[in-house]
């Protein structure tokens, strides 16, 4: 009777690429054509996939675009409306360039931009599982993919559409093909460039019975006693970069990168929307460097701050800027702060404050006597640089809350403020610092390879900006500073950022 090889893997078979940045960039081509994604946006994920990645999505909170015959706008009305819209925005945008000028010094040198990886990417990324392979005359290849066909179950038989069916000799990864080709007499011919044979990817082993197999390809026409079955390591999910793929191949099985990416947001909406921000991220996070030491200059917290910003095509509109005011009102407040007043829920409660701002003056109606101002999210101005982009009008006021909209943070949201981000839908998260015990944006376990940080319990990576079960995502980067970014006071790892 034949025996089944089992081959072990490769060592080193999952290593990944170097850091995706570099990567991305090689992948932006679009499989049709078009946009894939519009960048600015967050992405909606009402079910199981990932995002809806439909070309010509919503743009800048929600204009969307048709892939349809344009219909001329006529209605002198609207028209109006647009044009009052888009003066509104002219007009705020020259307000942020000259405050910006003002409380940002604006030598620019750039620093780097690295998108987060998801969960997904870090964790199901090594998943290598054990297949079953076989070899059967070229001629009969066809005949042997449909048997396995009636024989397998439907999942085993279409589940690994990310790998070839079938192999040549020659294709195979070099160890497989070493390996093989010693282990029956005539092997070596077996493996020539113009062998007769040709392998077939079977299924996961783990659903399949060798014994039913071995027998079922003794039926095949031609084998013989070449009755051949072998087990082999794959990568159960699909590669997400050309060159993890080219790197499976060598290691694995012949491998197919369809550009997409299951893990997390496709690889050329992430290059599309780094080149788009990376223009004034500097500037920005500049800002939010600057509040941040004012805040804890005035005692209102700890040295964090947060920015927010609307983009329109390559200029961005201020939104509100805050410092966290933790330790601002002690009255009340425990011993880690008043986590309502973290900076970017109160830069988020800012926002909402403009939106309730433009409905009052838009209805004429008196201002409610209570004032707008919640005391927990201590969110009215606390610092005479809050206070000057909050005076700036909301660019969109129709829009939901924080819809598509860009955030700059001197640190990593914690995970109460980053699920308070997604759900105010914001579009974009860009920090500086990570925290490692209390982050909730980053997807990698944290603090393992720190004594100190290991023996508060390390740091669990949640990866928020992008999980398959929550209903929003969001793009989200880490930043690199750059020189002449201004160092912040020392936060404790312990802290909530
Ligand atoms: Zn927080």
């Amino acid at each position: 009777m034949a025996q089944v090889t089992t081959v072990p893997q490769s060592e080193a078979a999952f290593a990944q690429p170097p850091n995706g940045k570099p990567s991305l960039k090689a992948e932006e081509t679009s499989t049709t054509g078009a946009p894939a994604v519009s960048a600015p946006t967050g992405l909606s994920v009402p079910t199981s996939k990932p995002a809806p990645l439909a070309a010509g999505g919503a743009v800048n909170g929600g204009a969307a675009t048709s892939s349809g015959p344009l219909t001329l706008v006529t209605d002198p009305k609207t028209e109006e409306k647009a044009s009052a819209a888009q003066a509104h925005k002219d007009g705020l945008l020259r307000e942020t360039e000259i405050l910006v000028n003002r409380l940002v010094d604006r030598q620019d040198d750039e620093g780097v931009l690295i998108p987060l990886k998801t969960t997904m990417e870090l964790d199901e990324d090594h998943i290598a599982v054990d297949a079953y392979i076989t070899r059967v005359p070229t001629k009969c290849a066809n005949a042997a993919v449909a048997m396995f066909g009636t024989i397998l179950p439907k999942e085993t038989n279409e589940g690994l559409p990310h790998l070839r069916r079938c192999a040549k000799p020659a294709d195979l990864a070099p160890h497989l093909k070493t390996t093989f080709m010693n282990d029956v007499p005539g092997g070596r011919q077996m493996h020539t460039g113009k062998s007769p044979w040709v392998y077939v990817l079977i299924g996961v082993a783990k659903d399949l019975d060798s014994q039913q197999l071995l027998q079922n390809i003794a039926t095949i026409e031609g084998i013989g006693d070449h009755v051949f079955l072998a087990k082999i390591p794959i990568p159960l999910l699909p590669p997400t970069s050309q060159m993890q793929a080219a790197m499976w191949t060598q290691n694995f099985w012949p491998t197919i990168y369809r550009k997409n990416n299951p893990l997390g947001p496709h690889p050329s909406m992430v290059s599309r929307a780094t080149d788009e921000i990376s223009q004034e991220t500097t500037k920005w996070m500049k800002l939010a460097h600057r509040i941040a030491q004012k805040g804890k200059a005035a005692r209102l917290g700890e040295a964090m701050g947060a920015v927010i910003v609307q983009r329109e095509g390559t200029k961005t509109i201020l939104v509100s800027a805050a410092a966290d005011a933790r330790w601002h009102s002690r009255y009340g407040v425990g011993a880690k702060g008043n986590s309502m007043s973290h900076c970017s829920l109160r830069a988020i409660s800012m926002v909402a404050q403009k939106l309730v701002r433009a409905e009052v003056t838009k209805n004429y109606k008196a201002p409610d006597p209570r004032g707008l101002a919640f005391d927990a999210l201590q969110d009215l101005p606390l610092l005479d640089d809050e206070r000057a982009v909050y005076d700036l009008e909301h660019p969109s006021p129709d829009g939901y809350l924080c819809h598509g909209l860009e955030l700059y943070m001197t640190h990593e949201p914690c995970i109460m403020c980053s699920m308070a981000i997604l759900h105010s839908r914001m579009g974009k998260v860009i920090f500086a610092n990570r925290m490692p015990l209390t982050g909730g944006m980053c997807a990698e376990h944290r603090g393992h390879d720190n004594a100190d940080l290991v023996k508060l319990g390390g740091g669990r990576g949640l990866g928020l900006f992008w999980r398959r079960e929550l209903n929003w995502s969001l793009l989200a980067w880490e930043w690199e500073p750059c020189s002449s970014t201004s160092p912040l006071p020392a936060v404790d790892p312990c802290v909530h950022g």
